[in-house]
């Protein structure tokens, strides 16, 4: 990470501390390494990405239901699944540094610097060359970017190859060929590599061995799967449709830094879309550009998002795409779109006993539908929006404010209710005024301090709007209205409160763009 960018990161990181965001989890115990608590600003900020993702996904499609299944699942089905044999990290330790890292990613940011080299020689090039330019043809033929190029393509795909063959002493030898070393000893004394199991185990059961040994779920899509037939039957539902659901999931992740982005406990929010076999593509191709469209359809910049295909196919795919964002510390994965083929149902098929298959009328036959998952980590969006949102502006008179540029939708709060003074009955006709919105609306009520002061507070946490109220407003029932992002401030009547706060802040507003 770059100097610049560890300081923005460092920034949202003690901003979501300092606003009532995110907490590390038991802190006053000196915390519990990459579990985090949300604060009262963060969980309103949460669910409502949660609103957002569920509203699009089971209300604006006809054809996709939610459901919310249990964390506690037979064993057998991560047997199936594959998780027990299979969901497992490349582990390697560094022995001077005694730093352990996941050599997979060691890989990829080593990949990663290759290709942000090649981009460097080739907007270097672009700068020199001028309008007659040709980016393509010079990625083709300058021997430098071809280099940068052919190094980080033979290291993906070498390792890839190594680890789907289960080859670990080949996987480290790409490693070291490729001379990777650790960014704290900056050495290459590098242990073999280990496969670590990422599940979480617990037993079920009040005597030790009358106890069965089950494991905190890894993701929520096996929830689905067990479900499908329930879902489809109670539900009459036809092919092709979606089970969605946003729930906890748990993994013991090997390195666990980057705050919020790679916990041991988050949430997902996924969506298992189930089909005719033989249109996986097709799918495929509508969940990756549906996805990236509800992504976009926050206003962020489009730059900071990215399609990454898989090298490493998981033992279920036959078609992955990463969408990736740019956190500050570099475009790393958001939401993958998977083909999963027949395999989950299948898997569940044959350790169920149970058949996991529909009628297709048109041929008189039974068939699995194939399945296209869309998966995207609540709290790595949660990151996402926060990076993207936080701003320290310089202003006209050259004094600065700390502001959180939230989708109005989204922001914790929709509006601030604030007296000028607390006397002459300001606080009371304000109280009146936040008990009648409070019932449409999450608002805050604040009457201490300067209302700069009051107003600087609000833009840390989002609000959109400040409504304040004065003297004039006893005689007219007229307030004056604060817009965050302008700062620009006009007179309005206390009776269309409701509708200027429901008019930018609804989610409606969000929906409507998908
Ligand atoms: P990574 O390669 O970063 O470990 P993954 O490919 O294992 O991620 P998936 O199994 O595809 O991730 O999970 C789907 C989504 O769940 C990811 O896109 C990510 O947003 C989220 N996610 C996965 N692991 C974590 C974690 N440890 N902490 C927070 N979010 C996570």
């Amino acid at each position: 990470m770059s100097k610049g960018s560890e300081e923005i990161f460092k920034k949202v990181i003690s901003h979501a501390k300092e606003y009532g965001f995110v907490f590390q989890s038991s802190e006053i115990y000196d915390g519990l390494s990459s579990v985090y608590d949300y604060g009262q600003n963060g969980v309103l900020l949460k669910n409502n990405i949660k609103n957002y993702w569920w509203r699009s996904m089971v209300q604006l499609n006809d054809n996709v239901v939610g459901i919310d299944s249990a964390i506690f699942m037979h064993p057998d089905v991560w047997r199936a699944s594959g998780h027990i044999d299979a969901f497992n990290d490349p582990l390697i330790d560094n022995k001077d540094s005694k730093k352990r890292y996941r050599a997979d990613v060691l890989v990829e940011e080593y990949a990663e610097k290759l290709l942000q080299k090649a981009d460097k020689e080739v907007r270097k090039a672009a700068l020199r060359f001028g309008d007659s330019f040709d980016a393509e043809l010079y990625r083709e033929t300058n021997s430098r970017v071809v280099d940068y190029l052919k190094r980080a393509d033979s290291a993906l795909s070498r390792f890839s190859l190594a680890l789907n063959s289960d080859d670990l002493k080949a996987a480290r030898q790409v490693i070291i060929d490729e001379k990777i070393t650790c960014p704290v000893s900056g050495s290459s004394n590098w242990t073999e590599i280990r496969q670590f199991n990422l599940m979480f185990g617990t037993k079920i059961g009040s005597v030790a061995e009358g106890a069965t040994d089950l494991f905190l779920r890894p993701e929520t899509a096996q929830g689905i799967f067990v479900n499908f037939l329930n879902v489809f039957k109670s539900g009459r539902m036809k092919i092709p449709f979606g089970i969605a659901q946003i729930g906890k999931a748990f993994r013991n992740e090997i390195v666990a830094r980057q705050f919020i982005f790679r916990m041991r406990e988050f949430e997902q929010m996924e969506m298992q879309f189930f089909i005719m076999p033989g249109s996986e593509i097709k799918w495929f191709e509508h969940w990756k550009a549906s996805r990236l469209n509800w992504h976009k359809s926050l206003g962020f910049d489009h730059e900071n998002y990215r399609y990454h295909n898989h090298e490493n196919l998981a033992h279920y795919a036959n078609a992955a795409v990463d969408i990736e964002y740019k956190f500050p510390f570099g475009f790393k994965e958001l939401e993958g779109i998977h083909s999963r083929t027949d395999f989950d149902l299948k898997q569940h098929s044959k350790y169920s006993g149970k058949k996991l298959q529909v009628f297709n009328p048109d041929k008189n036959e039974n068939f699995t539908p194939s399945v296209i998952e869309t998966s995207i980590g609540l709290d790595r969006m949660f990151l996402s929006i926060l990076s993207e949102c936080l701003e320290e502006e310089t202003l006209e008179d050259e004094t600065s404010r700390v502001v959180l540029r939230l989708p109005h939708a989204l922001a914790p709060n929709q509006a601030a209710i604030l007296p000028l003074m607390k006397k002459d009955g300001l606080p009371e006709y304000s109280k009146k005024i936040y008990d009648e919105l409070k019932i449409n609306f999450q608002l805050m009520f604040d009457s201490k301090d300067a209302i700069g002061k009051r107003y600087r507070r609000q833009d840390a946490i989002g609000t959109p709007l400040c409504i304040t109220i004065d003297h004039e407003t006893l005689n007219d029932d007229t307030v004056t209205i604060r817009d965050r992002d302008s700062m620009g401030q006009k007179r309005v009547k206390v009776a269309d409160l409701y509708s200027i706060i429901k008019d930018l802040t609804s989610i409606e507003r969000l929906l409507k763009k998908l």
